[in-house]
């Protein structure tokens, strides 16, 4: 989970725009966050632990001058929340210089790490650093040893890379985490994450950049290298759908915001009840509650309001306030619940933690019922490629029935989405989906060391 960005904008400003462009990716990672600016020789950049607002003013923005820039926002899922792992990393080549931006886990690190050369030292613990090294040490062209990379490393990376004066961008062979390509109209491309980042700066959205695909953007132009292999159908992370991605992103020419409406209406066919409104979760349930609404003919309502600032603290509620949990993100609006029969739509139960919490919140606000309805289907099996999911053990569903589950959730009923419901609503065919956590079955599987 991270948020990736590059900029090559001749004759403007490229930190800035990157700054523009990471604030709509937020939303992937809120632990750190940083932004690399070439000028046409030296690259200069700032990073540090927390949201991008807190991290950059104004007085910083103007000393990262220069038209091309990589930026990133991180959650880790390797390594330590520490700043020697925020990204980008800076690496010295033979080449010369360059900033290194990646989102996705890698299956093999060890393996990989394995075939540098014993005086590579490690600063960071994370597996970005290890692809980076894999391209300082190869020999040829930047295009050729990002070719060696996408044939060596496994699992999910997709990158943003800037020299001193090209941009690069690659994502693995299976196409795991999204990476969007878009265009400038005063000239120049930007290289995001999601398309969501894209309108936010005055780009448009030309294409999703290929799973095994490499770009080198220069003064040339922009050229194009894709290094294929059957064995390695595309896999898009279904969870981007299901829950990480911003609604108004889109994937494959279908925009987020529809998938999950159709997995709402779905949700309705398949789990009918009798009951008053439909409310769902805030944020990220809501384009589903708004399906399920319309399908089931039952009123939409608000029924919790999230608050928009609490995002991460650091700072620790105490003991009383830690139970309470969830209160501290929601509101419950006791006008909407009052006596009705609610069917509450959220997008996935993954620990179990939020859930029983929510149920009682509703229910404290005065709901007479509490319909939970799951626009997904059980979490079983964890995330080897970049979501922070949970363990085995950790996983409600990979350890309790449906029935259990309702039972700890103390709801009236429970429904979950089925996965022939689910992959219907992203319009993508099952085989070009990564649904490791839903099957048990991954594109890449982790050396045996780290499956937990
Ligand atoms: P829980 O079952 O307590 O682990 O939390 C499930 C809730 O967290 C759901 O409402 C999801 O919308 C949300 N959620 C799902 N996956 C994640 C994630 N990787 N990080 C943070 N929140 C998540």
């Amino acid at each position: 989970m991270c948020g990736v960005v590059g900029i090559y904008a001749p004759g403007r400003d490229a930190a800035r725009l990157a700054f523009f462009a990471l604030y709509a990716l937020q939303h992937r990672g809120q632990e750190s966050a940083g932004i690399a600016a070439a000028d046409g020789g030296a690259i200069r950049s700032h990073k540090a632990m927390g949201l991008l607002g807190a991290i950059f003013d104004e007085a910083i923005l103007s000393e990262l001058s220069g038209p091309i820039a990589v930026g990133h926002t991180r959650y880790s899922t390797s390594g330590s929340s520490i700043v020697v792992n925020a990204q980008p990393l800076l690496e010295r080549s033979e080449l010369g210089d360059f900033a290194f931006a990646h989102n996705g886990n890698l299956t093999n690190t060890q393996t990989l790490r394995e075939t540098l050369s014993p005086q590579v030292v490690l600063q960071a613990s994370s597996d970005s650093e290890v692809l980076a090294k894999m391209l300082v040490e190869r020999s040829g062209s930047l295009v050729e040893r990002t070719a060696h990379v996408l044939e060596v490393a496994r699992g999910a990376y997709s990158v943003v890379l800037c020299t001193g004066d090209e941009l690069y961008a690659f994502r693995d062979p299976w196409g795991v985490r999204p990476l969007a390509l878009g265009a400038l109209d005063e000239g120049g491309y930007v290289v995001a994450s999601e398309s969501c980042a894209l309108g936010t700066i005055g780009a448009r959205f030309v294409r999703e950049i290929e799973p095994g695909e490499i770009l080198r953007i220069g003064e040339h132009g922009i050229e194009s290298r894709r290094v294929i292999d059957d064995d390695k159908p595309p896999a898009l992370c279904m969870f981007e759908y299901i829950y990480f991605a911003r609604p108004d992103s889109q994937f494959a020419g279908r925009s987020v915001y529809m998938a999950r409406y159709a997995m709402g209406q779905a949700l309705a066919r398949e789990h009918p009840v009798e009951a008053d409104v439909v409310m769902a979760v805030p944020d990220s349930a809501v384009p589903a509650g708004i399906g399920y609404a319309a399908q089931s003919g039952l009123p939409y309502v608000e029924g919790l309001i999230k608050n928009r600032y609490i995002g991460r603290t650091f700072i620790s509620p105490d003991q009383q306030m830690r139970s309470r949990g969830v209160q501290l993100k929601f509101n419950p609006l006791v006008e909407n619940l009052r006596d009705q029969r609610v069917v509450v739509v959220d997008d996935s139960i993954v620990r179990g933690t939020t859930t029983p919490r929510i149920v009682s919140l509703l229910r404290e606000a005065g709901a007479r019922e509490v319909h939970l309805r799951i626009s997904a289907p059980p979490i079983t099996h964890p995330c080897y490629l970049g979501v922070d999911m949970a363990t085995y053990d950790e996983l409600i569903a990979a350890n309790k029935s449906v029935e259990e589950i309702r039972a700890h959730t103390r709801a009236d009923s429970l429904g979950y989405l089925s996965l022939a419901a689910l992959i219907a609503a992203t319009s993508r065919r099952r085989e070009e989906m990564c649904l490791g956590c839903l099957t048990g079955t991954y594109p890449s599987k982790p050396e045996a060391a780290t499956v937990k």
